[in-house]
């Protein structure tokens, strides 16, 4: 899995494709990953008392971590990103400017 937590992505697929948001999910048994005010879908929340309305809340709906790529934290592209190892550890690097982060 090339994608951590916290990660800005750009979506390119899909009907946010162009945006980009940070990771603040990731299921690694679907390859799925949720990411912030991406794939919005609307929920019901029933209501807590009764005589309360039930609110809707905006909820980011997983999408298939093949449609967004991870963004480069130094030249804030894109890129694919690679691993290498350094000694014991397995650093991941940016393709494009081979910056390690
Ligand atoms: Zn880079």
């Amino acid at each position: 899995m090339k994608i951590k937590k916290g990660d800005q992505v750009k979506i390119i697929a899909g009907k946010d494709r162009g945006k980009t948001g940070a990771v603040i999910k990731i299921f690694e048994e679907t390859g799925r990953v949720s990411v912030e005010g991406i794939n919005l879908y609307k929920k019901r929340m029933r209501p807590k008392k009764q005589g309360q309305k039930g609110e809707t809340v905006q909820v980011p709906r997983p999408l298939s971590i093949s449609n967004v790529m991870v963004s480069c934290t130094n030249c804030k592209q894109p890129s694919r990103m690679g691993h290498r190892m350094e000694g014991e550890k397995k650093f991941r690097y940016c393709k494009r400017c081979g910056v390690s982060q």
